[in-house]
């Protein structure tokens, strides 16, 4: 059983910080990754597989162009069986709050403790099968 997660971050180190925090899980194969650099990246890897795959986006949220706030949205209206955790370098909790009201999952702030965010997506992977 391999997850796959759709991580979208527009900053340029996030892709490799998260390989080598995922590197065991992604060597062992119960973890894979797809990296997008712009919520329309996303939702252009999202439709190209129909249904999508993918089990999880993480994303980050602010973004040039499309925020991450308006990528939940549109996952959201378009796909709602993905689950989305969101990712913020600023922890407030109006927009931990927002967030969570529009149906993402989690919400983590930067930097991330990888431990934590390996707890939740354990726990959905085996409560999603
Ligand atoms: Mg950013």
């Amino acid at each position: 059983m391999s997850a796959h997660i759709l991580m979208v971050d527009d900053e340029p180190d996030a892709e490799e910080l998260f390989r080598q925090n995922f590197r065991r899980e992604i060597r062992k194969g119960a973890l894979r990754f797809d990296f997008a650099r712009s919520g329309r990246e996303a939702l252009d890897l999202l439709a190209f597989e129909d249904p999508p795959r993918v089990l999880l986006v993480l994303s980050d949220i602010n973004m040039p162009g499309m925020t991450g706030v308006e990528l939940l949205d549109e996952i959201r209206r378009r796909w709602p069986s993905i689950k989305i955790f969101m990712i913020s370098a600023y922890g407030d909790d109006s927009t931990e709050r927002a967030v969570l009201e529009k149906g993402a999952e989690q919400f983590f702030t930067k930097p991330v403790d990888f431990m934590q965010l390996k707890e939740q997506l354990t726990t959905l992977v085996e409560a999603t099968g």
